[in-house]
């Protein structure tokens, strides 16, 4: 064997996303023990961090120590167990995913669907309170990273606490691309990922719960079915009173890095940060717009981190995306399930919104498509971008 030396690429698809030097030179820096008190002293920077980042008093906010997938399991396995009803909100692949995740955890799933692309409709979450009024839990995802449509959170939580049900929302990809507010909504169960808005490497989910989830939690008739997820046990590590326990070793320099990345997100200020997205966006959309390209998602609704750019008539997609990767070291996303070959989701995330990034995108996209009987003008696109950047 010999040492992997990867490419150094642009990251502008669905996560991960451009991951800045001085996070990397963070997780480089010497190993310690996890239980050592200067490691344990760094636990609690980040644990206020977090609260700061989504915006709770929530005691039991940490990083779980895996991607957002085992976030997504924690508050799933845990707050659901045999015989509980939970209505999912699914309008992409991760709402699916959260279906699978109650029906796994031994619950019921009552769908409300809305079409990919399309946010969900409060009408129907209702509908399907009043109907099931078994229904204990309200799930739904902030931002579908599958389709690139924001939710409304405020909306859905108020709807679940007039029907007195707890709330779980999927905030990988909202954290840090738009605003989070998990307690002025009253959300119960969050998490997020390190990879997308936070642009820290892969591998660490933050997230929060109130005290009515972990009440609910407490209340179990059974044990949670995974023990490394169980919030009774991780609470005695993250949130151990008088001294932590061991549990699991936390992945040691994945948290420096994750600390580093908490750090320039404050450095920057979320609001300023939030502002970026919004801006870099705007110039992207304006640049894609000036080469005739549409996007899937209406424009209330659209997220800024994850544009949905309908692929044009006669273009072939994958080309397109691997001429970006072989010439301009640039990723973009494809589309998934229904929407694979029908559009591209390019990522504005964390350090990749920045101008540098929309420029390069639509240099290399107006090259690819010119080279595919799509005439683009990238000069014009680029300038576009920028005047839009600029108003
Ligand atoms: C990426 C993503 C996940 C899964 O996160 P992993 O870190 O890949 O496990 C879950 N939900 C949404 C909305 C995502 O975008």
């Amino acid at each position: 064997m010999q040492s992997f030396l990867p490419p150094h690429r642009t990251l502008m698809g669905p996560g991960p996303s451009d991951v800045s030097d001085r996070i990397l030179q963070a997780m480089a820096r010497p190993t310690i023990g996890h239980l050592d008190p200067e490691f344990q002293r760094m636990m609690e920077e980040i644990k206020t961090g977090l609260k700061a980042l989504f915006q709770t008093e929530n005691r039991l906010t940490f990083p779980v120590s895996a991607p957002g997938s085992a976030g997504m399991e924690t508050c799933f396995h845990n707050l659901v167990e045999e015989g509980d009803t939970v209505l999912v909100v699914r309008n992409g692949v991760f709402g699916d995913r959260m279906r699978e995740n109650v029906v796994r955890a031994g619950g019921t799933a009552v769908l409300v669907d809305a079409e990919w692309g399309t946010a969900p409709d409060l009408a129907l979450i209702e509908a399907a309170l009043k109907a099931n009024a078994e229904i204990s839990i309200v799930a739904f995802v902030h931002a579908e990273t599958s389709t690139g449509v924001l939710a409304d959170a405020a909306g859905i939580c108020a709807l679940a606490q007039k029907h007195d049900c707890l709330t779980i929302m999927d905030a990988v990809t909202s954290l840090g691309g738009v605003p989070v507010l998990v307690d002025e909504w009253a959300v119960d169960a969050v998490y997020s990922g390190s990879q997308k808005c936070l642009s820290c490497t892969p591998g660490l989910s933050p997230v929060s719960f109130s005290e009515k989830a972990l009440d609910r939690v407490r209340a179990r008739k059974t044990p949670v079915r995974s023990w490394f997820l169980d919030l009774t046990l991780v609470m005695n590590y993250w949130d151990g009173e008088g001294g932590r326990s061991y549990h699991h070793t936390a992945p040691v320099n994945a948290l420096y890095g994750f600390h580093e990345a908490l750090v320039m997100i404050f450095e920057e200020g979320l609001d300023a940060s939030l502002e970026r997205h919004a801006k870099t966006h705007t110039a992207l959309a304006a640049g894609l717009q000036s080469m005739g390209l549409s996007f899937l998602v209406d424009a209330d609704v659209r997220l800024p981190q994850l544009n949905t750019v309908v692929v044009p008539e006669g273009v072939d997609e994958a080309s397109i995306r691997s001429h970006l990767l072989s010439a301009y070291d640039l990723e973009i996303g494809a589309g998934l399930g229904p929407l694979a070959g029908k559009v591209w989701r390019i990522g504005l995330m964390g350090s990749s919104a920045k101008m540098a990034n929309v420029e390069l995108c639509l240099t290399a996209l107006a090259d690819a498509f010119n080279r595919n009987q799509y005439k683009a003008d990238g000069k014009a696109a680029v300038a576009a971008a920028q005047a839009a950047f600029a108003a």
